[in-house]
């Protein structure tokens, strides 16, 4: 069994074909516009932009915000490093916050506790495409005048109260890694929601430049305007991601029929206490993405990690708290954060992904439910609420 594969449709080698063929690859061409209208018609985005990574459109917003030194960015501390180095090269001080207590996403207490004068935005991460509490973080933004720049990196597909994340902040990131539900390799999109930003971003996006403007004749020549870089794919890149969009469907009927076993395979375990399984909130509806469970203590989560390995399972530990990894600490001495330090060292990522059957599942529950019953392990302390979904 392997951890992960990416599912090939058929359709990515011939659009890439097309592309050669018709001599046009740099950017901006005609797949690039067609992943664009895609998530402007099906989720009805106000405006996207295809860029090279999730990071990239990272680094669009936090120019897109001017946000500079003095600047505090405030974001969970258990995510991915591009979540934090955008705003970081931007030369902003980044404020990290704890997880919730029983989910890996942004505490909203904390997260307000944490804002001061000196804040300028806040980046939620929907972790395992579960989405924030989008409603209190968007009022909070209101009220102190700050910025939302979604992270959903990981969160195609996914939604809050009805709403498409991504679409909800004033700005969104989304990731087409190889490791992401859909796939161009490596790419990313950039949702501008707020129509402020229009302009500058077709600016940013095009290496500083009015190039946009001018293939649209609304300027009579293209220059130097403003800072910018490289930031769009090639035509193959999104010719390829052109292929995964149009067979999202069953990519996601997959992954959802490969969570929803999970689910059922491993909620007694969860309700008799053994460790905690994913949690989805009432206002959140996920996009099967990751599936995983977090163990009582660190001790348990290695023992559990080897035995999965001797019997050729793999699963993963996932983000190393970023408030407590050198290259911070070097500048600003830790503090304790207990949720985040618990996913880091607790949560178990199980093997998710079109590569593979039911019976898999099956079998990888089975090997879980063998080493808590085998293991005797008595640590049936109620660390976890059962089962209550996320409030
Ligand atoms: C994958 C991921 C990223 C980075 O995406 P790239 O497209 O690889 O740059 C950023 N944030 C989160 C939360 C991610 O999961």
């Amino acid at each position: 069994m392997k951890y992960s594969s990416i599912h090939i449709t058929g359709d990515e080698i011939d659009y890439i074909r097309q592309v050669v063929e018709s001599g046009k690859t740099s950017g901006n061409g005609p797949f690039t516009k067609a992943c664009q209208d895609f998530f402007s018609e099906k989720y009805g985005f106000a405006k996207c932009l295809l860029t090279t990574s999730c990071t990239d459109a990272l680094e669009m917003a936090a120019i897109l915000t001017r946000v500079a030194p003095g600047d505090e960015v405030i974001m969970p501390s258990f995510t991915f490093v591009s979540t934090a180095n955008p705003f970081l090269l931007r030369g902003a001080k980044i404020v990290f916050a704890d997880s919730m207590y029983d989910h890996p996403n942004i505490c909203l207490k904390e997260l307000e506790s944490l804002i001061t004068s000196r804040t300028k935005v806040i980046v939620p991460v929907h972790y395992a495409g579960v989405a924030c509490d989008m409603d209190t973080i968007m009022s909070l933004a209101n009220l102190h005048g700050l910025w939302v720049v979604e992270d959903a990196a990981q969160a195609i597909d996914a939604y809050y109260k009805g709403r498409p994340l991504g679409s909800i902040g004033h700005l969104g990131a989304m990731s087409f890694h190889e490791t992401k539900n859909i796939t161009a390799g490596e790419g990313g999109a950039l949702f501008i929601n707020d129509s402020l930003f229009d302009a500058r971003a077709e600016i940013i996006w095009e290496k500083g430049t009015n190039r946009s403007a001018f293939f649209r004749g609304e300027v009579d020549k293209y220059g130097w305007v403003d800072i910018g870089s490289s930031f769009l794919p090639s035509e193959m890149i999104a010719a390829f991601l052109y292929a995964q969009l149009m067979h999202m469907k069953e990519i996601q009927k997959v992954r959802g029929s490969l969570w929803n076993h999970y689910y059922d395979q491993l909620l007694p375990l969860d309700l008799q206490g053994f460790f905690q399984i994913n949690r989805i909130p009432d206002y959140a509806r996920h996009n099967s993405h990751i599936f995983y469970i977090v163990t009582h203590d660190e001790f348990t989560c290695d023992m559990l990690l080897s035995h999965l390995k001797k019997h050729g399972i793999p699963a993963l530990f996932h983000y190393q708290q970023l408030h407590s990894a050198p290259h911070h600490l070097k500048n600003y001495p830790g503090k304790y954060l207990p949720n985040a330090d618990r996913f880091t060292h607790c949560l178990v990522r199980l093997p998710l992904h079109n590569g593979m059957t039911i019976g898999d599942v099956s079998r990888v529950c089975e090997s879980i439910r063998l080493f808590f019953h085998s293991k005797r392990r008595e640590v049936k302390m109620p660390l976890f609420s059962n089962n209550k979904k996320v409030g």
